[in-house]
């Protein structure tokens, strides 16, 4: 009868009240549908709304988290832990869902001389970078925005952005854990934290890591229990604070010194590759992104008859056909800004590109891509701004750049190319994928946006949707970030995360992402899934502890 649960139990509910106080606990439908609806993502393709809880809970410290596991664990009701919810994943994924809104826990702790802060879920990144500039330290602020939570897209979320190329993705920065596993008894630390007294400057040990496992390919989607605290690591920031004066949607940022930001792009994918990867290997940039054509009108545009008449003059689709990477260059002193400028010009150069100051875009352009630089701040306004919703076609790749470009693209190209021209989705132009290079390296990600406008009658994007997963497939790239385990010696990973999140969590008090969460190679929820192999899995446990 459990799963049939539409309504909280009255005694779970004063159980409840009573450990977190009137105001912290409710069940009041208002409140409740509030809780229900994200317009990103699966709001776009369905339009729907999303599964409604039966309570939220706003919990402020790592004491009340366990004690709602625990009323969580005795009445089989699920828990479902958000941070910033900026993602679908942090609504109710199944019925008996009682949403712990974390947003009471937004402490911040800078430690200077060894480099790192720990924060709570509530801790957004914007506001850590803030704090850690006055301080000559910088971190890395996913493509998401400054708005989301580092702890959410360290543990338990994607985590990468422009920033990825030179402060690498949130979970290569996440230095320990504290755990507030499903039962509600017990609190884990994970690397340098579980020791005591040794502080938080190690995410993998002492011990083999188990930063892989707590996250999967692309976070656990809150399947594994509640993190309430977590290290990130810092880098150094040679200039001073990062400040904007004037008014919205563009302020006027401070020029700084020594920091420089260029726009380049190439006549075909080929030589885009061929740049892509000098320029990585030359560790030239701190920010490295593409934004489409179509991210800038969304981007830059204050009202939709702006956007339109963007559209229709062509401005940024003419200039960038090929869409066009953003380049930040954060130098520690004039000689080293100079050096790393002109070696990028010869890159650019060499391989038949163009390379534009972005001061030469006009004001509006150049301070999106300033601020987008240093702090992620237009990506969600070019996201939102056409429809005010979105969603990406598959497959959405962390590959090679080769795999990237030559592969994974041409697909979705395809696919957009068709579907505007039915104005079956809204058009954004077909080239306006966003990408990201990680940690000087020849790996990335690249995904490909859309909008819709589900009202209209000729509106759907489902058919490339399906289109894009076939098409995935069939070229072995991933569909949803993480490779696809095909064949049976490929699926052992898949395996292997649903494993230990049963492990973890094998009362099902946890609403994870169910199966989906398995193809993106998170940990799925434990939610009572049967698992056949309990041997293995107690080998795991023994190999464990
Ligand atoms: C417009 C837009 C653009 C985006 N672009 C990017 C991008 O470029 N790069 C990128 O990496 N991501 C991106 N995302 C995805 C996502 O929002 C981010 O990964 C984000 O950093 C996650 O942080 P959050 O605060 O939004 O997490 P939430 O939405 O609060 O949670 C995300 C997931 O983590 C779980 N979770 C959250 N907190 C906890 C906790 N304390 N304990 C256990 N589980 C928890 C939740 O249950 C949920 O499943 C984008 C999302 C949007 C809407």
């Amino acid at each position: 009868m459990a799963n049939l649960m539409r309504q909280i139990p009255g005694e779970a509910l004063k159980e409840l009240k009573e450990t977190l106080g009137d105001m912290n606990a409710s069940a009041d439908p208002g409140v409740l549908q509030v809780y229900s609806f994200m317009n990103s993502m699966g709001g776009a393709l369905t339009g729907v709304w999303w599964a409604s809880p039966i309570a939220v809970t706003l919990p402020s410290n790592t004491d009340e988290v366990r004690a709602v596991l625990r009323i969580c664990k005795k009445y089989g009701m699920r828990a479902k832990p958000h941070s910033s919810a900026w993602i679908m994943s942090a609504l109710a994924n199944s019925s008996r869902v009682v949403i712990m809104d974390l947003r009471r826990m937004d402490d911040l702790e800078i430690n200077v001389r060894d480099g790192y802060a720990v924060v709570e879920p509530y801790c957004t990144a914007g506001e850590q970078q803030v704090e850690i500039m006055k301080l000559g330290l910088n971190s890395h602020v996913n493509g998401a925005g400054p708005n989301a939570s580092n702890l959410a897209s360290a543990t338990s979320m994607q985590g990468s952005g422009g920033t990825s190329q030179s402060m690498s993705n949130s979970e290569r920065n996440c230095l320990g854990v504290e755990l507030c596993l499903p039962n509600g008894e017990e609190v884990l630390y994970l690397g340098s934290p579980g020791t005591p007294n040794a502080g938080w400057f190690c995410g993998d040990g002492p011990g083999p890591s188990l930063r892989g496992m707590m996250r999967g390919a692309i976070g656990n989607a809150g399947s594994q229990g509640v993190y309430t605290r977590c290290g990130m690591k810092c880098y150094p920031w040679y200039m001073p604070p990062f400040d904007c004066g004037g008014s919205p949607p563009f302020f006027d940022v401070t020029p700084l010194p020594n920091y420089e930001l260029r726009t380049a792009f190439w006549p075909d994918y080929d030589s885009e590759c061929d740049a892509l990867y000098r320029i990585s290997e030359n560790e030239l940039t701190d920010y490295c992104a593409r934004l489409g054509p179509g991210a800038y009108e969304e981007a830059a545009s204050t009202t939709n008859e702006e956007y339109l008449s963007m559209v229709e003059s062509g401005i940024y689709r003419n200039t960038f056909p090929k869409g066009a990477w953003t380049f930040s260059f954060a130098a520690s002193c004039s000689e080293e800004l100079e050096c790393r400028l002109k070696t990028v010009e010869k890159i650019v150069d060499d391989t038949g590109g163009i390379l534009i100051d972005t001061t030469d875009l006009g004001h509006d352009a150049h301070q999106l891509v300033f601020q987008t630089a240093i702090r992620g701040c237009y990506i969600f306004k070019a996201a939102f701004m056409p429809t005010g919703s979105w969603m990406c076609f598959p497959p959405m790749s962390y590959e090679t750049i080769d795999n990237l470009w030559k592969i994974n693209q041409p697909i979705n190209e395809e696919i957009k190319k068709e579907l505007i021209a039915r104005e079956q989705i809204s058009d954004d132009y077909f080239d306006n994928v966003y990408a990201s290079l990680d940690e000087h390296g020849h790996f990335g990600h690249v995904e490909s946006p859309y909008h819709t406008e589900l009202w209209e009658e000729k509106e759907q994007s489902m058919s490339g949707m399906i289109r894009g997963v076939m098409e995935g497939l069939k070229h072995h790239v991933p569909i949803l970030y993480s490779p696809q385990p095909q064949g049976e010696d490929l699926a052992v990973y898949s395996a292997l995360i649903a494993k230990v999140a049963y492990l973890l969590d094998p009362d099902g008090v946890m609403d994870g992402m169910g199966i989906s969460s398995m193809t993106m190679g998170m940990g799925s929820g434990g939610g009572g899934r049967s698992i056949d192999d309990i041997d293995e899995l107690e080998e795991i446990k023994e190999a464990l502890t």
